[in-house]
């Protein structure tokens, strides 16, 4: 007869990619210890992998006591951002800032929605994926446009413009607004491009 272990995974998220360095000496030292590999997602939360389901508590305990928080149903998305204007010499905006007012405001938010994921991009280069995700932030010379829609997967979508040369407070009361629509508006889980022909969503189209 075989044995098969049985192993899982834990997600770490890094708000803006950023990793911290205590959280980074532990995850290579749980990694050592306990024979995992470590992967940087394409969200940009760092996964440790093949942990042995009786070892998962301890190292979740090791993790949380720096801080780290973890993934888990109910969580508000962390944007995917650029590195913007403080290391790209095209930008013009700093998705880290505008990333941190999102989750000032919404990283308490419990049994958020699911699918809809925010991006953020420093400039209309749009690295980040604003105009292939639900919803994309860009910033632009005048302040940032708001694209709702976007989707990647097998029918890829571009998003919608809908807002343009907002200020900061303005792109945080514009995605509050979203994600209110789309609570009110899903039943379990479901992306923004299913609402943005609803006849009572927010925001019309703008060229
Ligand atoms: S979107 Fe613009 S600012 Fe961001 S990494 Fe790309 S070129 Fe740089």
């Amino acid at each position: 007869m075989t044995n098969t272990i049985t192993t899982t995974r834990l997600t770490i998220l890094l708000p803006a990619g950023r990793l911290p360095l205590a959280i980074m000496d532990k995850a290579n030292a749980l990694a050592q210890k306990y024979q995992l590999e470590l992967y940087l997602s394409t969200a940009q939360n760092l996964r440790l992998m093949g942990i042995k389901e009786e070892d998962l508590p301890a190292i979740r305990e090791e993790l949380a006591a720096l801080g780290a928080q973890f993934k888990g149903p109910g969580k508000f998305p962390i944007p995917r951002v650029c590195i913007g204007v403080r290391d790209c010499s095209m930008g013009v905006g700093d998705p880290e800032r505008i990333s941190a007012l999102i989750l000032a405001k919404f990283q308490g938010r419990e049994k958020t929605k699911q699918k809809f994921k925010i991006a953020i991009s420093g400039c209309t280069l749009a690295c980040s994926g604003v105009l292939t995700t639900d919803i994309g932030i860009m910033a632009t010379r005048k302040g940032f446009d708001l694209f709702v829609g976007g989707k990647g997967g097998p029918s890829p979508k571009v998003g919608r413009r809908v807002l343009r040369d907002l200020d900061e407070q303005g792109v945080v009361a514009a995605v509050a607004e979203l994600v209110e629509f789309h609570d009110a508006h899903t039943e379990t889980k479901q992306r923004m491009v299913k609402l943005i022909d609803h006849p009572e969503f927010p925001f019309k189209e703008v060229v």
